[in-house]
């Protein structure tokens, strides 16, 4: 069973390396730029304990509950762990405690909630700012107009280290136009902040078009691990 489960995300993962390598060669960019984080929510701990072995660092989750007991039960292992949902202040405690990066910044109140977590858990979190690439409320997101001072604030708080931005690009729209957008925004972020390099960007279905607007992570999930049971959001 775990050696099915083995071979099956082993090729998934081959397959996902292939299309990112493909994409990275239209855009005259090398491999090693982009970086490949799974996205294991829904799926076990032993999937990413599977994923680890064939060679994984990065491992993403959005909800504290679910990735919480998932860092837990795979601690042994030297993986980094992003944190990619929307996020309650009153969450925050929980999540400095395993998470490395937080993906999904997108108001000041979390800013300063992740400064005093970071501080009572003696760690230093790398955060991005989630940038709403969209008009749609309740999908996260801070408008593009808010970034820079949302920046400004992560990167003057203690305890938290400006990476970059994060966006999904929005439902039923064009990825390629709203990732043109987003790497705007980026660049703006860097003219004052040059250490903030991290674009996290496209998913199984827009990998190649984050890749063609300077995408230097990108969250895979179902291309990897399969379908999800349940969609959570
Ligand atoms: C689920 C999720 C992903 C991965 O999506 P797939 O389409 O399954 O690759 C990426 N980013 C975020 C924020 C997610 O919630």
């Amino acid at each position: 069973m775990n050696d099915e489960r083995r071979a099956e995300l082993a090729a998934n993962l081959a397959d996902v390396r292939a299309r990112i390598a493909a994409a990275c060669a239209a855009a005259g960019r090398a491999p090693e730029e982009v970086t490949l984080i799974a996205v294991t929510k829904t799926f076990p701990a032993s999937d990413v304990r599977l994923l680890a072995g064939l060679g994984l660092t990065q491992v993403a989750e959005n909800r504290d509950q679910d990735a919480r007991p998932k860092a837990e039960a795979t601690a042994d292992l030297p993986l980094t762990w992003h944190f990619v949902g929307q996020l309650q202040t009153n969450k925050a405690r929980s999540v400095a405690g395993y998470a490395d990066v937080v993906e999904s910044v997108d108001r000041t109140r979390l800013v300063t909630a992740l400064s005093d977590a970071a501080g009572r858990a003696g760690r230093t979190l790398t955060c991005l700012v989630q940038v709403a690439l969209d008009d749609r409320e309740g999908r996260g997101g801070a408008a593009p107009g808010e970034v820079p001072v949302l920046a400004d604030a992560i990167a003057e708080a203690e305890g938290l280290r400006l990476g970059g931005v994060m966006a999904v690009a929005p439902l039923g729209g064009d990825p390629a136009e709203a990732f043109g957008r987003l790497a705007g925004i980026a660049a703006r972020i860097r003219d004052s902040h040059p250490g903030a390099t991290v674009v996290s960007a496209g998913m199984s279905g827009d990998l190649e078009q984050a890749v063609a607007c300077g995408a230097t992570h990108v969250r895979v999930g179902t291309a990897l691990l399969g379908g999800r049971r349940a969609i959570v959001r």
